[in-house]
């Protein structure tokens, strides 16, 4: 198939919409603001404002692909949500973007469409099967086999986020239980420990630059996370055994600072030749999303 497809990337602080080519690239994109509080329907009309704009210009376009915060059911639908957006949990959000495109349209949870596309295009390109992380404010996981998404059987497999915790401090996690990965090796997880250790609330890009800069507190903050982070991606993997274990999200542009120490613990978590599965940083960026939401689209033509 030769026309482009339309991707669309729900998150809970931006919408964005593109046109995909079958090989990944990004041809034409818009963006705009979540109306996280205003729910379902404000939503579902800003990403079809947006798309307006774009198959104005492309006539040829048949199908909808969708990455979304929240976990997607078998139909398209959001089963639950812990982004912040009001209402979203119960939105049959592929059969209302489908009435409201007039396109059919498939959706996947976004840190699924992200593992996707690292799968076929990214870090994890011609691997067999692969662990993705997304390390941002939270932290998302999928699972890629054979170039498919792992989903399980309620769509939350790969949610390494949720995994318990090697540290147990008590910290409540987004989703409400305590001591989560999340709690810890977030972004927001390494904020509030600095601010806990130190009383100042510093983002998590001046906490780095403070730890590049010699500060004892800020580089154990990163470090202590780390090693939890890399201690549960060692552990989670003894049930998954992937190929490569890719790590993306704004948190993993801290580099080095953050994969070295989490390598480190995963190999002593790891069971035998797992120990020398490669954890790499992922290669798509901020765009992983959109392309695997077009790809999902692709799948289905
Ligand atoms: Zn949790």
């Amino acid at each position: 198939m030769s026309e482009p497809v339309l991707a669309v990337d729900i998150g809970g602080t931006k919408i964005l919409v593109g046109l995909v080519a079958a090989g990944g690239s990004v041809m034409a994109q818009r963006q705009a603001p979540t109306p996280a509080r205003e729910g379902a329907e404000a939503i579902i009309a800003t990403v079809a404002a947006l798309a307006a704009q774009l198959l104005a210009t492309a006539p040829g376009v048949r199908r909808c692909g969708v990455g979304t915060a929240g976990v997607v059911g078998e139909n398209g639908e959001i089963t639950s949500a812990t982004d912040h957006i009001a209402a979203w949990a119960g939105t049959e959000l592929s059969r209302r973007l489908t009435d409201v495109l007039r396109l059919p349209t498939r959706v996947l949870n976004d840190v699924q469409a992200a593992g996707l596309a690292e799968s076929r295009l990214g870090a994890a390109r011609g691997k067999r099967s692969a662990l993705v992380l997304a390390l941002g404010t939270g932290i998302g996981g999928a699972i890629v086999r054979d170039g498919v998404v792992v989903r399980g059987a309620t769509g939350i497999a790969g949610s390494i986020g949720h995994h318990l915790s090697p540290l147990r401090q008590g910290r409540v996690c987004a989703c409400g239980a305590v001591d989560h990965l999340e709690a810890y090796a977030s972004g927001t997880g390494m904020q509030n420990e600095y601010e806990r250790r130190t009383g100042r609330a510093l983002l998590l890009r001046e906490i780095a630059a403070l730890a590049a800069a010699g500060d004892a507190v800020a580089n154990a903050v990163i470090v202590e996370a780390a090693e939890v982070l890399g201690a549960v991606i060692g552990s989670a993997n003894n049930l998954i055994d992937a190929d490569v274990i890719v790590v993306g999200g704004g948190v993993a542009e801290l580099g080095e600072v953050l994969l070295a120490p989490a390598r480190a613990a995963a190999v002593r978590e790891a069971l035998g030749a797992s120990k020398h599965t490669p954890i790499v940083p992922a290669a798509l960026g901020p765009m992983a999303c959109l392309i695997g939401a077009a790809l999902l689209a692709f799948d289905a033509s």
